[in-house]
């Protein structure tokens, strides 16, 4: 997907602050964050949406539900996270490479 700015992040067209990296998963701080932490979890091919799920992504889905609450505690969010996917137009999607949004740290937050 040459125009997809999360595909131009995993090939390394564009810096990232990364968090974690494994043959099928990258988390990094997102550039705007809503929260003290603010990551995402990006599978590194190129999957639009929660939409696009199906059977076949079943483990992949599930390694990144798992690897959220070890990103949080890796970066020391001891209180509590807010995980995040927002799907398609309605959803707010915006970036439209599949990503899971994991907030926490002491509120207030910015959003949410
Ligand atoms: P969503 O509205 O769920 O599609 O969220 C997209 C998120 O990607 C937003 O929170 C943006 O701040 C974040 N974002 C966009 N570009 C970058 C980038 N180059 N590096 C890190 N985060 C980004
Ligand atoms: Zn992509």
């Amino acid at each position: 997907m040459t125009d997809c700015i999360f595909c131009k992040i995993v090939a390394g067209q564009i810096p990232c602050k990364k968090v974690y990296e494994d043959e099928e998963l990258l988390a990094f701080h997102d550039i705007h964050p809503w929260a003290p932490v603010h990551v995402l979890i990006v599978p590194k091919a190129h999957i639009e949406s929660h939409a696009d799920l199906t059977d076949a992504h079943a483990q992949l889905a599930g390694r990144m539900m798992v690897l959220a609450p070890q990103l949080m505690k890796q970066l020391g969010v001891s209180g509590g996270f807010r995980t995040v996917i927002n799907t398609g137009r309605d959803g707010g999607q915006e970036v439209m490479h599949l990503h899971m949004h994991v907030m926490g740290g002491p509120r207030p937050w910015s959003k949410g």
